[in-house]
């Protein structure tokens, strides 16, 4: 069987986690921890980056940062992860969901603008597939509005929008190193921080609301409790496994890029042939090979090649089922105009395996499949 996903590891990760048992020094914000966050902030050129202990968490921190409040509007895609939508849900917010765009399945930036309301205080794009939603229209919207923008880049690191790291963009940027994503720390994230401005009352969110990272840099002489805050950062033996694979993290993008390419080449006849589609990375956008999926025709025929896949041994998956057409998305959140794309795009989305190790010859393999599924 060929798995949809192989989680990202290379063997200096052993080293790096037997040296932090070897000191006892396997709590949160130790030397790896410190190595990953000047790394991220060196490559995406960031104010500042805190490693948390997911996505979700990056994503709950912005929201607190934002002072999200009970009945504030925040409006972001529903072809996305719960914990893009749930994040400001906790704070008592309403996720406002606007259709996307077929070609790239990320937020149509031309219908935020008559989503906004006076309760509105946010928008977050997700950059789906690490591929850019269109920034420069959102942040003019944002600016026009006053509102913070948040970026879901859980999918986007290493890839760039006119010439600028995902995640940066925005106010705050949000990573994961979920296992399922280019680079892995099993569980694990980091907030992206534009503004020097943010950079204390982060560390105080991070830190269960006290001034502790202070007291660390010598700053303060003891710490106190000094505003809401929870405890979003990992353990540094996650961050060691994390470093190990930034070590060496263009040898991993170019790998998934170069199999993203084989994809691409390969079944570009069947795309022309009219039988499938294939993604599309706009002008200005840089991707990282997060994603290859392929649409079919409609859901019938989707799933008919999942399972042609399947007897062939491919773990191919679909993604999201829309946040608006969930229970809880029903419960706390609305659409705000025609749902046109959303669920009709994301029924037809399929994707194939996808990670650091895949061979070409499994590509291969692979595109050889789903030509015969449509010979
Ligand atoms: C993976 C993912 C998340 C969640 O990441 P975690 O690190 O598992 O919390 C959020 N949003 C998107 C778009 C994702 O793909």
């Amino acid at each position: 069987m060929i798995n949809f996903n192989v989680p990202p590891y290379v063997d200096k990760a052993l080293d790096y986690i037997q040296e932090c048992v070897k000191n006892q020094k396997i709590c949160g914000d130790g030397g790896y921890t410190r190595k990953c966050n000047e790394w991220i902030e060196k490559k995406t050129k960031t104010a500042k980056c805190l490693l948390t202990t997911s996505c979700t968490h990056a994503t709950e921190m912005a929201a607190l940062l934002c002072d999200i409040r009970q009945g504030d509007e925040v409006i972001m895609p529903s072809y996305t992860f719960v914990s893009t939508a749930n994040a400001f849900v906790l704070r008592g917010a309403v996720p406002v969901f606007v259709d996307i765009r077929p070609d790239t399945m990320n937020i149509d930036e031309n219908l935020i603008e008559a989503a906004v309301t006076e309760r509105t205080r946010a928008i977050v794009p997700v950059h789906y597939a690490g591929v850019g939603c269109e920034m420069d229209k959102i942040m003019e919207v944002a600016a026009k509005y006053h509102l913070w923008v948040v970026e879901d880049a859980a999918q986007g690191i290493m890839a760039t929008y006119k010439g600028r790291a995902l995640g940066t963009i925005g106010d705050f940027g949000c990573f994961s190193f979920h296992e399922t994503k280019n680079y892995s720390m099993g569980e694990g994230g980091a907030l992206l921080i534009r503004d020097g401005k943010h950079i204390e009352a982060a560390e105080v969110i991070r830190e269960k609301g006290t001034n502790r990272s202070k007291y660390y840099r010598g700053q303060i002489d003891k710490y106190t409790w000094v505003d809401q805050g929870s405890s979003y950062l990992p353990s540094d033996m996650n961050a060691a496994y994390l470093y190990a694979q930034l070590e060496v993290a263009e040898e991993i993008n170019n790998a998934r890029l170069a199999n993203w390419k084989r994809y691409y080449e390969n079944l570009a006849p069947l795309a022309q042939a009219g039988k499938i589609e294939l993604p599309m990375v706009p002008e200005g956008c840089v991707h990282n090979g997060h994603m290859f999926y392929i649409k079919a025709a409609e859901i019938e025929e989707r799933t008919a090649l999942e399972n042609y896949l399947k007897q062939n041994e491919v773990h191919a998956v679909f993604h999201y089922i829309p946040l608006h057409s969930a229970t809880a998305g029903v419960k706390f959140s609305r659409f705000h105009g025609e749902d046109r794309y959303t669920t009709k795009e994301s029924e037809r989305l399929l994707r194939l395996p996808m990670y650091y190790r895949l061979t070409s010859d499994e590509v291969d393999y692979i595109c050889d499949t789903v030509k015969r599924f449509y010979a």
